[in-house]
């Protein structure tokens, strides 16, 4: 792909500051990820880090301060960065894109003084995260489908009174979940319709009466990013933070889209980082007299390791470019570059961590954390079988995409 100024530079000094801030941190004190405070485990100075060169506020729009990109390749841009930066840390990556992805959503349908006063917010404190609450513990998959009938509507529930809407339910598994300042939450509005049609998406400050961050989750992968759980219990927001009401997951595609690309190119980040670590390994590293690279079995799995990346990168290309384009096949070439870059990045961890031998699985030697945040890929933004389901759905939604509901 040929990179526009822009994209040049802001990969340059991605890899800067991975290459100069990430990667010593990361690999200077293992343990750090395991630090079973999560508020400790990530120093303040990596997000201000990350805020000096600009990636902190991308999507925000730039009379608010944020870092605007140029919208005809806001996306390919998006994956560029989060590649990048998953390189040096795919949980700090992880923090990072949640604030992009839920700033594309506040600047399409918060109004306007919600705008302002939350950018200002975002713009000026370097920690401040945003969280987008779709999952519950009775339902992910179906969401992500979705059934549109009314059994599989959403549990939360937001009912209005008056000038306030009361909101009562869980959500689970939100990335930023732990630590955010502001979430983007997805209740149901009116249990008689399907999820299509009864589902509305609320802003809720995290300062809200009502509202309990419940825990946070200790994940396997992607520790650097704090994923919680919440409680709502007769919590109450203003109508004017009512974001979509009805369709708002009708109307995510907005959100969804980008986060796919997002998400797929942060996967692909740990398997450039896989590859280049084993490719510095199997060149200096000597068994039976030679360096492991001119045993014939090792490279074909650096070989088989490469074309993989290369393969995730083609297609991850296709479907942000496709998205930027707003094309018609955008939704479906997304649900691809996700499943793809989850199976196929976690085969190129699984190589590294073989090419490894023993060295591969200490954890003071850093190739099993590849691994593991590579693994936890598999689950995020949708299981792999829901989204290839997804991709059958687009491709005969006469047959395969009814599920639910009377033929
Ligand atoms: C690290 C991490 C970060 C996350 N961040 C967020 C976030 O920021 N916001 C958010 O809202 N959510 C988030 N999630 C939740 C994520 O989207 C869900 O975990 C995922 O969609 C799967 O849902 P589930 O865990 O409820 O699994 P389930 O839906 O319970 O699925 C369990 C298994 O059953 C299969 N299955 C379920 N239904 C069907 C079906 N109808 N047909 C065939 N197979 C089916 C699934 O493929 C899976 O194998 C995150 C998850 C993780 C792990």
């Amino acid at each position: 792909m040929s990179l526009s100024e822009e994209q040049r530079m802001m990969r340059e000094s991605c890899r800067a500051f991975v290459d100069d801030v990430v990667t010593p941190f990361i690999r200077g004190d293992w343990k750090r990820e395991w630090d079973m405070n999560p508020g400790s485990r990530l120093p303040d100075s990596i997000l201000e880090g990350a805020d000096k060169i600009g990636i902190r506020t991308l999507a925000v729009p730039e009379e608010f301060g944020g870092v605007e990109l140029d919208k005809e390749s806001e996306v390919q841009t998006f994956a560029l960065i989060a590649e990048e930066i998953a390189r040096g840390d795919s949980g700090l990556a992880d923090k990072l894109v949640q604030n992009w992805k839920v700033s594309v959503l506040l600047r399409t349908f918060a109004p306007r003084h919600l705008q302002e006063k939350w950018f200002k917010r975002l713009v000026e404190d370097p920690q401040f995260l945003l969280a987008h609450c779709l999952t519950e513990p009775r339902g992910a998959s179906d969401r992500w489908l979705p059934y549109n009938v009314p059994e599989a509507a959403m549990q939360t529930r937001a009912v209005k009174d008056g000038n306030e809407w009361v909101i009562n339910g869980r959500k689970q598994f939100i990335s930023n979940g732990y630590d955010a300042g502001l979430y983007v939450v997805y209740a149901n509005t009116n249990p008689k319709v399907g999820m299509l049609q009864g589902t509305s998406s609320f802003l809720v400050p995290r300062d809200t009466p009502g509202l309990t961050v419940a825990r946070c989750n200790e994940t396997m992968g992607c520790r650097f990013m704090n994923n919680g759980e919440l409680v709502f219990e007769d919590m109450r927001v203003p109508e004017d933070h009512l974001l979509v009401e009805g369709e708002a997951l009708a109307q995510a595609g907005v959100y969804f889209r980008p986060g796919k690309i997002i998400q797929a190119a942060k996967n692909l980040g740990v398997g450039v980082a896989c590859f280049e670590r084993t490719a510095e390994y199997v060149q200096n590293y000597v068994q039976g007299g030679r360096i492991l690279i001119k045993h014939q079995a090792v490279a074909l799995r650096i070989g088989d390791m490469a074309t993989r990346i290369a393969a995730v990168r083609a297609l991850l290309e296709q479907a942000s470019r496709a998205v930027d384009d707003k094309a018609a096949d955008a939704d479906v070439l997304c649900n691809m570059a996700k499943v793809y870059a989850s199976e196929e990045i976690m085969k190129v961890a699984q190589h590294a961590l073989e090419l490894h031998g023993g060295n591969g699985v200490m954890l003071d030697f850093g190739i099993e954390k590849l691994f593991r945040d590579a693994a936890i890929f598999l689950h995020m933004d949708a299981t792999v079988d829901i989204s290839k389901m997804k991709i059958v759905k687009w491709l005969f939604p006469e047959t395969a995409g009814k599920y639910a509901g009377p033929e």
